[in-house]
């Protein structure tokens, strides 16, 4: 991901573009017939803005957050396993399992082992990410008990209330590309491309997202129901095991 988040800021820059790291946006108002976009250091001014903040869109844009819910997901990288890999894993293939609730693991090039699943509204800190995972992978791998785990993050994605991408132009003309929990990297690429061929004038592929809008997500009632959903989920997939 890192790699690719590298790759894409390559482009960009090569493209002419600048990249401004470390700017949290506060506030997205309307100047003319374009936009200023403030930030604590200063505004950049754009005739055109796509608002993409996933799940950490807080407040900025009350119309777009409030169609969004703000959910965690968890990964912990092992420390490298050597031969211990083949008691537990003898494939280099990524794994995932049937139930609701999945685990997704593989094994990296260095022999550790990238261990993700749970999602959560919890934001956890990296200690608590990387006890729950352990205990996960124990219950799949016993024999992997006494593992270091090395790494641990904890991140938020966005789901829209129907799961679909959210993506297209509020009526005041501001752009938006948000709602990809579940649907992962590979279709913000695609719907960056659509967003920017709509920008350009061609908006066939962007009105098809249409159909689904910006249904409000109902604030915190929102997620707690969608940790009530989850819990029901897990306490399926443990009935059936
Ligand atoms: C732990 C974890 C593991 C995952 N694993 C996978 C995986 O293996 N494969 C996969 O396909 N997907 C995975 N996903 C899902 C994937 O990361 C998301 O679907 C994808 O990143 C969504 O892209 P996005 O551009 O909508 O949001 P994000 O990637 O979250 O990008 C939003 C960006 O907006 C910025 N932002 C927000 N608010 C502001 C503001 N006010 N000012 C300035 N910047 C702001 C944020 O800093 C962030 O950089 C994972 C997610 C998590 C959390």
């Amino acid at each position: 991901m890192a790699k690719y988040a590298h790759g894409l800021a390559r482009a960009l820059t090569d493209g002419g573009a600048q990249v401004y790291e470390q700017s949290r946006v506060t506030r997205i108002v309307r100047e003319g017939a374009g936009w200023s976009v403030r930030t604590a250091q200063g505004a950049v001014h754009a005739r055109e803005v796509v608002v993409c903040c996933g799940g950490y869109i807080e407040r900025l844009y009350p119309k777009l957050a409030s169609a969004i819910l703000p959910i965690a997901t968890y990964v912990m990288v092992t420390e490298p396993l050597g031969d211990r890999m083949t008691t537990a894993l003898e494939t280099q293939a990524a794994i995932y399992d049937t139930r609701f609730a999945f685990d997704y693991y593989r094994p990296l090039a260095d022999s550790r082992l990238l261990w993700g699943g749970r999602i959560s509204i919890r934001d956890r800190g990296a200690a608590d990410v990387a006890r729950l995972l352990y205990q996960d992978m124990l219950k799949v791998y016993p024999q992997l008990a006494g593992t270091r785990v090395d790494y641990a993050w904890s991140g938020m994605m966005s789901y829209g209330r129907h799961k679909m991408p959210q993506l297209g132009r509020l009526p005041e003309g501001l752009w938006y590309g948000m709602g990809f929990g579940g649907h992962g990297v590979a279709p913000t690429t695609l719907s960056g491309e659509v967003l920017a061929r709509a920008i350009l004038g061609e908006r066939a592929d962007l009105d098809r997202f249409s159909q689904w809008g910006l249904p409000t997500t109902g604030g915190h009632a929102g997620l707690l129901a969608a940790q009530l959903t989850y819990w029901y989920y897990e306490l399926r997939d443990w009935m059936r095991q």
